[in-house]
């Protein structure tokens, strides 16, 4: 029955404490506020209380005494409480004063530092808050203050004169006033400043400018909160440290399409190159019922997609086999995903077209003789394979594994998808089934991305033109697509 006031770090999921996901993942209740990460509270337990204690659309949050009321009385029920706050408790975040209630209370509680923003949107700018040559020292400053109050708790005159980086928090609707006030008290006019909005988040931006420049600029650029500004000699080695915001998806905004169960390796490149990963799943994998393959039946096995083996698998266990089944059989897989699935479960594919679609893998298996072939993939797939191993006078079992059903989008979800720059389609099955859920066209200004011919033509049913096609017909392929078209559009808006 402990109280943790946990840090959650500026915005950056990756930015939580391993301390912090330890714990989250196993509190009774978990009190958050609204500067958390996204991810932060997707491996609570399913039976944690969650109680939000932020502000509504800057509306009034629950009050400081509400929450030492919630905190107090949890802890002494005997729950493990996470108390989830942004960036680092004890930093601008009344931490102190909830550990004073606690113990006041004599409710136990512990401490977990997280990443603050104010160091780390200044890093994510490329600007490091000292610096041997440039800054021996930082303050941290509170901007929620109007700095002409006569009865400020800060003095303007020593911040004026503090040798050392300034960095202010909560001040972006201030920054006039506090550039002023400095200037005022005999900062120089020219020093550099910077304001990061969104600092480690995907839609991170970054103004640079002097002292007597910065409040105008960040107007001008609509800066808004959450935002850190700082005042220092630093502010000038962006030019030379910048990285976040140079990485070549970064301020895209791009869908994925794919089951939910599969988006999370296409989204995390995705991420890693800079893009913010929208999951907007529009089909669903469903397993069909059914008897497994008989074993030794077969001289040659096929399987289509990833979700092809692991529902085969299933069905092969659930009779108390395994890959001895296919003992006799040439195996052959339609893409390196598809192969990689079958290693994971002991089998080495013997057949892995170079081109990853059914016309591919009939090219590769035209030397090889067939007698009897069993092909494992969805109920709804062409019969590309199927046609031309019986017109080469093979047996062919064609085996349903599952279906692709449609999943629908919440609201959300479509909001989400309507800021879009990219949509990617890995399937035609994602083509139709979104655009079904939508019940009307996609989104204006969007890129459409397709994996393959199969999918341009399924989105060219619908009376729309990818903009992209991968030339690879697989994730990585879709990524490198995707990549020189933003790449294209980069300097394509670098000359304009
Ligand atoms: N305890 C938090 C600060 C809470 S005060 C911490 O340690 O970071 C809220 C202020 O923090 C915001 O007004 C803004 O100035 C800053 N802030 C929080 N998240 C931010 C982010 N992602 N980028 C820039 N500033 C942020």
């Amino acid at each position: 029955m402990t109280v943790h006031l946990v840090g959650a770090g500026p915005g950056d999921p990756g930015l939580l404490t391993a301390r912090a996901l330890e714990l989250l993942a196993r509190a009774d209740v978990i009190v958050y506020d609204r500067l958390i990460p996204a991810t932060a509270l997707d491996d609570a337990r399913a039976e944690a209380e969650l109680i939000y204690v932020g502000k509504e659309g800057g509306g009034e949050s629950v009050s400081q005494e509400e929450i030492n009321r919630v905190l107090v009385e949890r802890g002494a029920a005997g729950a493990e409480v996470v108390r989830l706050k942004g960036g680092d408790p004890f930093v601008f975040g009344r931490g102190g004063e909830e550990a004073q209630a606690l113990r006041d209370a004599g409710v136990p509680f512990e401490v977990v530092p997280g990443v603050t923003a104010g160091v780390a949107a200044p890093a994510y700018a490329g600007i490091p808050v000292t610096h041997r040559d440039a800054a021996s020292a930082v303050a941290f400053v509170t901007g929620h203050e109007h700095p002409t109050k006569p009865d400020s708790a800060l003095d303007w005159a020593a911040l004026a004169r503090f040798p050392g980086t300034l960095v202010f928090y909560m001040g972006v609707r201030r920054l006039d006033a506090i550039a002023a006030r400095l200037i005022e008290c005999g900062r120089d006019a020219n020093e550099p400043a910077a304001v990061v909005e969104r600092g480690t988040l995907p839609g991170q931006r970054t103004v640079v400018a002097t002292l007597a420049t910065i409040a105008q600029r960040a107007q001008e650029a609509s800066i808004r909160a959450p935002a850190v500004a700082l005042v220092g000699q630093v502010a000038e080695l962006r030019d030379q440290l910048c990285w976040f915001e140079d990485r070549p998806l970064a301020g895209l905004s791009v869908a994925v399409t794919r089951a939910r169960a599969q988006a999370s390796g296409l989204a995390a490149r995705l991420r890693a190159l800079g893009a913010e990963a929208i999951e907007t799943p529009s089909i669903r994998i469903a397993p069909l019922d059914g008897p497994p393959p008989e074993p030794g039946r077969h001289d040659l096995v096929c399987l289509t997609s990833p979700n092809g083996v692991s529902c085969l698998f299933d069905r092969l266990f659930a009779a108390g086999l395994d890959a001895r089944a296919f003992s006799g059989a040439r195996v052959a897989a339609i893409g390196p995903g598809t192969a990689r699935a079958l290693r994971e479960r002991g089998v080495i594919a013997d057949i892995v077209p170079e081109r990853f679609v059914a016309e591919g893998l009939v090219e590769a298996l035209a030397g090889v003789p067939v007698r009897r072939a069993l092909i494992a993939r969805a109920a709804q797939a062409r019969d590309v394979l199927p046609d031309a191993l019986r017109e080469r006078g093979a047996e062919v079992d064609v085996m349903a594994l599952y279906e692709t059903v449609a999943e629908r989008l919440d609201e959300a979800e479509r909001v989400a998808l309507g800021r879009a720059d990219y949509i990617t389609f890995t399937s035609s099955s994602t083509v139709r089934f979104l655009l079904e859920s939508l019940g009307r066209g996609l989104p204006e200004g969007a890129r459409l991305v397709s994996i393959g011919p199969v999918t341009s033509e399924a989105l060219r049913d619908h009376g729309l033109e990818p903009h992209v096609e991968a030339s690879r017909h697989d994730i990585d392929g879709l990524v490198e697509a995707l990549l020189s078209d933003a790449r294209a559009g980069r300097r394509g808006a670098g000359e304009a």
